[in-house]
């Protein structure tokens, strides 16, 4: 698939693009990528240091990556331990700095005359069975006991939110929003610039070499081959990361798929039942997601994750019998869909670590290359907040963070090189959806 064809439904709202570096530099701080990682990190580096030099380079424009083509779940917790708790005092901590996060994001947006593309509307993570309702109910009780505010809704109570019988309960996180994904990037990256961070866009990075200073191989304005030189680097570029040579052992660089209906109508959603539009997901691995937009679409995504030899970032699948999956799903939730096209169709590239956790610090050998890696689908609000610890991290600020689950994590580096790796992810995945449909044998 050409790359162009496959551009997100938020694409349209994508401002004039910056220019490319015109000539070799040497700064303070390089972030490769221009996605919620690396324009967070920019932000708030250059908020603790206003005299260091910041600079982004972004292969293509901002918002390219994930961050201009996801689903707008603003969530709070990581993936790895989301409505869960394996240990409640962290998952305290991490729910109360996701939700800062998220009101850090609608402020911002707020600043930046976006306020009407984020709703603090709250999420669901909805039970397509009896056995998730058993777990959700454990859940509320244990999340009560901690002060979170998370309520389990029964069938009722989440049919008549939802406007659909298909699911058995669910979680309700009051303090989880939905946000325009493209605005929130056009913000961030307007927030960066305002404290004094450049932007660089259609600026790919070619090679990182490690040292002190990083030395850096870009493709600058008209192609032209320049070197960046930089006391420290962000490893904001996501799924694309491998292709620079870092953490190719630690992660699974997987494609999944989103789709939009046409505008509906002012009502129609209403109509549907979905009174409150309550942005929501399963409770499956590979779980769907639906939200709807401002001018009155339903968006719906998931149910697949595809890995491709080599970590491979060009979508090789049919979209087609995607396109059918997602429908057949919308169509299962809401009958009354089933004439309804979808307008868009779009892929995007997510990271998966072994165990199914995040990880935010440092490496290299001279403890100057930063990184925020391993959001699988649930990133929006992390990377935000991986910004800012990477930042606090690079400022020598970062006590605060040290308790959090994914602060400098090792994620596990059991993946071996291709073909091997090729093979074993491919397993792995069909291990993960043989448990989705053991489970609801
Ligand atoms: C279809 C889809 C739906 C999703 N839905 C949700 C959701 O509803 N809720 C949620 O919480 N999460 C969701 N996610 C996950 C979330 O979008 C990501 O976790 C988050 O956007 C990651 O941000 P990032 O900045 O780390 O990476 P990205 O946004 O991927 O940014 C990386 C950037 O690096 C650039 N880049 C790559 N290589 C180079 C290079 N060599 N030189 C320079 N620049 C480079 C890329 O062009 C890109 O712009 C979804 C993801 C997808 C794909």
């Amino acid at each position: 698939m050409k790359k162009e064809d496959n551009t997100s439904l938020w694409t349209d709202s994508t401002s004039s693009m910056n220019p490319a570096l015109a000539k070799d530099v040497k700064v303070d701080v390089v972030v490769i990528g221009a996605g919620y990682t690396g324009l967070s990190a920019a932000y708030h580096i250059k908020r603790h240091f206003p005299d260091k030099d910041v600079i982004v380079l972004e292969a293509e424009y901002a918002g390219y990556g994930a961050s201009g083509r996801n689903g707008g779940m603003c969530l709070n917790q990581p993936s790895s331990d989301y409505m869960s708790m394996a240990h409640p005092k962290s998952h305290k901590l991490t729910y109360d700095a996701t939700a800062q996060s998220i009101r850090e994001i609608s402020e911002m947006m707020r600043a930046h005359g976006s306020g009407d593309d984020i709703r603090t509307c709250g999420s669901l993570l909805v039970n397509c069975d009896e056995n998730g309702v058993e777990k959700s109910k454990e859940y509320a009780t244990k999340a009560a006991s901690l002060g979170i505010p998370i309520e389990y809704w029964d069938r009722t109570r989440v049919a008549e939110e939802l406007g659909t019988t298909v699911y058995a309960g669910g979680l309700y996180d009051p303090n989880a929003a939905e946000v325009n994904p493209m605005k929130l990037v056009h913000a961030l990256k307007k927030s960066a610039e305002n404290v004094g961070a450049a932007v660089y866009e259609n600026c790919p990075v070619l090679q990182v070499k490690e040292g002190a200073p990083v030395k850096l191989r870009v493709s600058g304005a008209n192609g032209k081959p320049l070197t960046v030189a930089a006391e420290a680097v962000v490893l904001g570029a996501n799924g694309y990361v491998t292709k620079l040579g870092f953490f190719r052992n630690r992660v699974i660089v997987a494609h999944t798929e989103m789709a939009a209906t046409k505008t509906l109508g002012d009502d129609a959603i209403s109509e549907l039942g979905w009174t409150g539009r309550i942005p929501y997901h399963d409770d499956r691995i590979y779980l769907y997601y639906l939200g709807t937009t401002e001018d009155n679409r339903i968006t719906i995504g998931g149910g697949n994750a595809e890995y491709y030899f080599n970590d491979g970032l060009a979508y090789r699948k049919n979209l087609n019998r995607r396109k059918l999956a997602l429908k057949n799903e919308l169509t299962r939730i809401y009958p009354s869909m089933k004439d309804i096209e979808f307008e868009y169709l779009w892929t995007g590239v997510i990271t998966l670590s072994l165990d199914g956790a995040q990880s935010v610090g440092v490496i290299g050998d001279e403890g100057n290359l930063f990184y925020g890696i391993g959001y699988a689908g649930h990133g929006v609000t992390l990377s935000y907040l991986f910004g800012k610890v990477i930042a606090d991290i690079f400022a020598g600020r970062d006590d605060e963070w040290k308790e959090m689950p994914f602060y400098k994590r090792r994620l596990p580096s059991y993946l071996p090189p291709e073909p091997m790796k090729y093979a074993a992810v491919k397993s792995y995945m069909s291990y993960l959806r043989f448990r989705d449909v053991a489970k609801r044998r």
